[in-house]
């Protein structure tokens, strides 16, 4: 049998049988085509209309031509719609209009382009307003065919309709679209023939049909559009999905005050509120809302205005949220009366509802904890947790008089940069200079979707809270506020004026999109406090609890184990007590060497680094002692009760010692000048850090090969270590201290460290006399270490994957220089899908991981495993970390909530699977 190109929006049966799900039809017919049907189904009243599927799209994109049979099609299921309204296409006497629109599986907010009133020529025209006896209304609804016809089909810039309307509206002094009369209109449609036919090359098509035809055709090509390729680009939506086009018989909110249009979403997609949020206008078409040409009535109105409608409405909208358990964006026409719905989606929405409304739709028992969970991202976390400004600094501000101007609060956040009044400025300089961008249009289109993408914030003075701008920024998280109406916006001199307060392009103003104000120069912000989201916090307490499940997963052995946990790389106490206020339940990294840095310490570190005998390096070493053992004592008293992974001093010594070149050119200098006070001293300083120089100081040596080249430094650390926990465990706390050993590349290095170290740690324990647990361990961060991991297991109870010094070893890049030289070339260029710096090389990295845990339980079956590189804190690589049986995850304490909910994320996924072996 023909492959069916198109369904009739009563005909959601069949499709669902051909593609076999929900999920398969809305891919089939897009969000818009498949929620049209599904509400055809339901009897929501909806206009007769049909979709042509994505399928024929990805054929006409593949062949540049209709497939085979579509267009017969196309023809066919007008005449049923033809027959259900009783009008007729192109016919004068009862003429059917219709809009055709597209529609992706995933929304893309006005990336691709719609096209309404399409069946008008002059002679329907006439016979429109015969039938109507509104002749504003028609040559109103004519002149929006030309205008939408010549920009979609033929990509005319929207100026060249626009600046004739707004010159002629000058003209006649009108201000609003409301003045202009149906001479007005009739007029226009005259110059919008002479614009269409200068621009195009030809007369705007009176065939009704090649009407039909080229509008199909250009919402095929609109999904290659350029901004439809940038949205995708940006939000992970693959270019093969391809659009469907949505034939709708046209209702007309503009055909009097007994009519209008609207949007609404069915709670607050700014705070998630249980309460409809939405805007209507009487007697107006289609965008004129979202554009924000007219100001808008809050829907509420609506019920006093027209309730029988309003009721109906309200009833529809809260069967629509049940049936799609979800809240719902839509879109509504009222024609003489008469409801009409022509959108129902999922409604796009701020982290903080995302967050709400997963809870409360739990608590309702909409959906189950599990789904709330899943319907939270890890990004939609990190948004939340973006910094807001400090309550202090804002006060000064408005005193100090750096308020400029309120607009509406629609996405929120704390935004501070240098303003740019047009999307290629703002993206050029927030890349190629770095700056920190604010855009400042009077409202945005889909064209200027990449400034916004690439700046702080947003500022619009037209629009209100469904206007574009609004709805874009709110689903990147960019903070926003638009319609500050008492701001003017001028483009021509790239100015922005506030009662004479004048902001020039490049000057620094503070957006806050939670309030709502803006701010001239800029603003201290600070972190959310996460103590205060009290919603996060349940929500990640549901997500702890999923993961922790004992039987998510099965190991080789068949034992079953729970998901992963979370842990934290916290270096100072201070940010111990960070991790754990954001859940972590272990640190999984501390870098001691980070310690040695502190201005009073460095120069004693140097002095042991630089010592001639043994004896002075012990007694440099006995003086770093007391403040080692301070750092980890209150590390473990942050962690009381939870797991710390210390590792033993990593970096190459030269790192602690003072800049080579710039020591040269001070010994040049004095001597130049003939000082010789302490001359000799830095010369000598000079030649023993020219006599620690290597050509490859991050595979030279550091790591344990520093630890046997020079063991008296762990040593010392071991001791501190065991004394602080000694200290605490006397002190009532609990401590789990685990030492790590970093840069292992054979068990001989542990067979010849560790039991040294592990000596000094039982003797302190008898000083002491107290007994704790502890646990000596290694880094996985050498291919060889993870090949030989049999071996490392007979003496390291706990691996950590180091996977930044893995992905550098494995791939042989220079982590350091590989981002900014070649490794952008190699990711545009399609030569690795992702920076494997950022997200970990599954194949590769990811495989030597695989192996390392293998092979580490085959010797020792409890062996802890965790990741402490960058990895730690990304969601994808998290989910890896799953599948190949780590215990925990560590990364920095502000991931901490992202990792915990990708690590439930995981855990639901694959609950109650096999961990993957390798083979
Ligand atoms: P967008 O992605 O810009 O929302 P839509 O395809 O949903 O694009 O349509 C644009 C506007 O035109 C919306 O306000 C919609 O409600 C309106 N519209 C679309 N089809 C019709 C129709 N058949 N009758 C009346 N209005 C319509
Ligand atoms: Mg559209
Ligand atoms: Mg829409």
């Amino acid at each position: 049998m023909a492959k069916k190109w198109i369904y009739l929006f009563e005909e959601v049966e069949q499709a669902e049988k051909y593609a076999g799900s929900w999920e398969g039809v809305r891919g089939l017919l897009g969000g818009i085509g498949s929620g049209l049907a599904d509400m055809t189904r339901a009897g929501v009243p909806v206009p007769p209309g049909f979709t042509v599927t994505t399928e024929a799209c990805n054929e006409f994109r593949k062949t540049g031509k209709f497939p085979n049979g579509q267009w017969d099609e196309e023809l066919a299921a007008l005449k049923v719609v033809e027959h259900k309204t009783g009008k007729k296409f192109g016919d004068p006497s009862k003429p059917l209009l219709v809009s055709c629109r597209s529609g992706a599986k995933f929304s893309m907010p006005g990336m691709m382009n719609t096209i309404l009133n399409i069946g008008l020529n002059d002679k329907v025209v006439d016979g429109m307003i015969k039938l109507t006896k509104n002749p504003r209304f028609v040559y109103d609804s004519y002149r929006r065919l030309i205008e939408m016809f010549g920009t979609t089909v033929f990509n005319l810039e929207d100026e060249v309709f626009e600046h004739p309307m707004d010159e002629y509206k000058t003209k006649k002094g009108y201000k609003l679209d409301t003045e202009m009369t149906a001479e007005d209109w009739k007029t226009l449609v005259g110059t919008f023939m002479e614009v269409y036919k200068k621009h195009v090359g030809s007369e705007f098509p009176q065939d009704v049909y090649k009407q039909l035809e080229l509008a199909t055709k250009a919402v095929f090509e609109s999904w290659m559009g350029k901004k439809a390729i940038d949205y995708r680009k940006a939000t992970n939506i693959s270019d093969d999905l391809g659009t469907a086009v949505n034939i709708v018989t046209m209702v007309f909110g503009n055909m009097g005050d007994d009519s209008g249009t609207g949007v609404a979403f069915t709670r607050n997609p700014s705070t998630g509120d249980k309460k409809m949020m939405g805007e209507y206008l009487l007697n107006a078409q289609g965008e004129d809302v979202v554009a924000g040409i007219r100001n808008a009535d809050p829907i509420e109105n609506l019920g006093k205005a027209m309730p029988e409608v309003y009721k109906q409405f309200m009833d529809i909208t809260a069967k629509l949220e049940k049936h799609y358990k979800d809240m719902q964006d839509v879109e509504f026409t009222i024609e003489r009366g008469k409801l009409w719905m022509l959108q129902t989606r999922n409604a796009k929405r701020t982290a903080k509802a995302a967050i709400k409304n997963s809870l409360d739709m739990a608590n309702e028992g909409l959906i189950s904890k599990e789904e709330a969970v899943l319907r939270v991202t890890p990004e939609i976390v990190d948004m939340l947790l973006h910094p807001q400004f400090d309550e202090t600094a804002l006060k000064t501000a408005e005193k100090s008089g750096a308020y400029y101007v309120t607009g509406v609060n629609a996405s929120p956040g704390a935004a501070v940069g240098q303003v740019y009044f047009d999307a290629d400025t703002a993206e050029r300089m927030a890349k190629e200079e770095k700056q920190k961008v604010i855009m400042v249009r009077p409202f945005t289109k889909p064209d200027d979707v990449h400034g916004m993408i690439a700046s702080q914030g947003v500022l619009t003075s037209e629009g209100g809270a469904s206007s574009h701008a609004a709805v874009v920024a709110r689903q990147f998280g960019i903070p926003c506020v638009v319609g500050a109406s008492k701001m003017k916006v001028d483009l021509e001199n790239r100015i922005m004026e506030v009662d004479g307060k004048v902001v020039k392009e490049s000057e620094w103003i503070s957006v806050d999109g939670t309030t709502g104000k803006v701010f001239v120069g800029k603003i201290p912000t600070v972190e959310t406090k996460i103590e205060e989201q009290t919603d996060l916090l349940t929500l990640l307490n549901w997500a702890d609890n999923l993961a922790a499940r004992p039987d998510i997963r099965i190991l080789p052995d068949g034992r079953k184990a729970p998901g992963l946990q979370v842990w934290a790389n916290a270096d100072y106490p201070k940010d111990a007590r960070r991790a754990r206020s954001y859940g972590a339940v272990g640190i999984g990294l501390c870098r001691t060497e980070h310690m040695f840095f502190e201005t009073e310490r460095l120069p004693v570190v140097q002095r042991m680094i630089l010592a001639k005998t043994p004896e002075d390096r012990k007694a440099a070493l006995d003086e770093l002692l007391p403040s080692q053992r301070k750092d980890f004592d209150g590390l473990f008293e942050a962690m009381n009760g939870y797991p710390v992974i210390i590792r033993l001093i990593d970096p190459p010594l030269h790192e602690f010692m003072p800049d080579e070149e710039k020591l040269f050119e001070e010994c040049v200098t004095m001597r130049v000048k003939g000082e010789t006070k302490g001359l000799k001293e830095k010369e000598d300083l000079l030649a023993a850090i020219r006599g620690m120089h290597e050509s490859n100081p991050m595979m030279g040596l550091r790591g344990v090969r520093l630890s046997i080249y020079m063991p008296q430094i762990v040593e010392m650390q071991v001791r501190a270590i065991f004394e602080a926990a000694a200290d605490c465990t006397l002190r009532g706390i609990v401590v789990k201290p685990e030492i790590m050993i970093p840069l292992t590349g054979t068990v001989k290095e542990l067979e010849w460290i560790q039991p040294r170290l592990e000596r000094i740690g039982k003797t302190v324990m008898e000083e002491k006399k107290v007994n704790f647990h502890y646990k000596f361990g290694t880094m996985i961060e050498i291919p060889r270490a993870a090949v030989t991991a049999s071996e490392l297991a007979t003496r390291a109870e706990f691996f950590s994957f180091g996977t930044n010094d893995l992905t550098q070893m494995t791939f042989g890049y220079s982590r350091d220089d590989a981002e900014r030289n070649f490794l952008i070339t190699y990711v545009a260029e399609g030569i690795l899908p992702k920076n494997p710096f950022q997200t970990l090389d599954r194949g590769g990295v990811g495989k030597l991981m695989q192996m390392a845990i293998n092979d580490g339980r085959k010797t020792r079956p409890e062996l802890e495993v965790g990741i402490c590189g960058e990895h730690g804190g990304d969601p994808e690589s998290i989910e890896w970390c799953h599948m190949i049986g780590n215990n925990y995850v560590s990364c920095s304490p502000f991931r901490v909530p992202i990792a915990r909910l990708a690590a439930a994320h995981s855990a639901l996924k694959y609950s109650g699977q096999k961990i993957i072996e390798d083979k």
